[in-house]
């Protein structure tokens, strides 16, 4: 157990399942009371306070923010983490699913750090990671709306963390690769012989794995934590070395 988050209260969106339960028990182990925010805030394993949020409706957010802050009484560190996917190339999905992922992916993470900032505002220690993605960099085939989401994602890093940054509140991104979360589990269940397209999504990464929750969330912690203090606007990979290594996915 570390004490780099001692004192400090954490809300962590899309905290019950995959990365964002291991960020959620990673910033817990590190001192941290930490908030989730989720659809299914039943399923949060690691929260201090489990909250029903919808990043999609800002009535919800607003009120998510406040009861944390009443409750918990401040808010120092926001990981915009929820997200949702989307196949196909541009032909493959109508407006309606565009504005949906965008709306959850994007706006979602604008709502709840617009929400969050007059109390980010007053932490010595104020910090925002937002989960973006290799889609945002690597050209993803048929990831065409999800990577425009994610693509978003890491402009919008950058700006906040410009726009913030004499306010003293750093603002970075991770950017995982493939990661074992129940989201990719849930995608393998639906092939006809998920083993071994597990095994062929495994031999399709650079370093010939998935990249673990538990890996993102240590990349978290770090940007979130004071080593970083002197850190702010970059998107940190966390991909077996796809981005930094310019490889392509086979
Ligand atoms: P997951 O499906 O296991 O977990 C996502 C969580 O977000 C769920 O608990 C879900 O209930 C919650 N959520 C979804 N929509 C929400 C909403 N509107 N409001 C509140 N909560 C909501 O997914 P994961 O694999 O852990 O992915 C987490 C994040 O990591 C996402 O932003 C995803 O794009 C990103 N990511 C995942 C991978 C991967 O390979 N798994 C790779 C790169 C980036």
């Amino acid at each position: 157990m570390g004490t780099e988050f001692s004192g400090l209260v954490a809300v962590v969106t899309g905290g019950a399942s995959g990365i964002g339960a291991a960020i959620a028990r990673r910033l817990r182990d590190g001192g941290a009371r930490v908030a989730v925010f989720d659809l299914r805030p039943d399923d949060a394993e690691h929260a201090d306070l489990a909250v029903a949020v919808d990043v999609a409706d800002d009535a919800s957010v607003r009120a998510g923010i406040e009861h944390v802050a009443a409750s918990l009484g401040r808010i120092d560190i926001v990981v915009n983490n929820a997200g949702i996917g989307a196949q196909g190339t541009i032909e493959a999905n109508a407006d309606d699913e565009w504005h949906r992922v965008l709306d959850i992916n994007v706006l979602g993470m604008v709502r709840v750090a617009r929400a969050a900032l007059p109390y980010l505002r007053r932490s010595p220690a104020a910090a925002i990671v937002n989960t973006s993605s290799i889609a945002a960099t690597a050209g993803l085939p048929e990831r065409a709306l999800y990577s425009a989401s994610k693509g978003a994602v890491a402009a919008l890093t950058r700006a906040m963390a410009a726009d913030h940054l004499r306010e003293g509140i750093r603002v970075n991104a991770v950017n995982p690769g493939t990661a074992d979360t129940p989201w990719i589990g849930r995608l393998l269940a639906s092939a006809a012989d998920p083993a071994a397209e597990r095994a062929a999504l495994e031999a399709r990464q650079p370093h010939g794995r998935l990249v673990s929750a538990d890996e993102v969330a240590e990349a978290v912690a770090y940007l979130a934590g004071p080593g970083a203090g002197s850190t702010t606007g970059i998107a940190l990979a966390v991909d077996g070395g796809m981005q930094e290594l310019r490889l392509r996915p086979a």
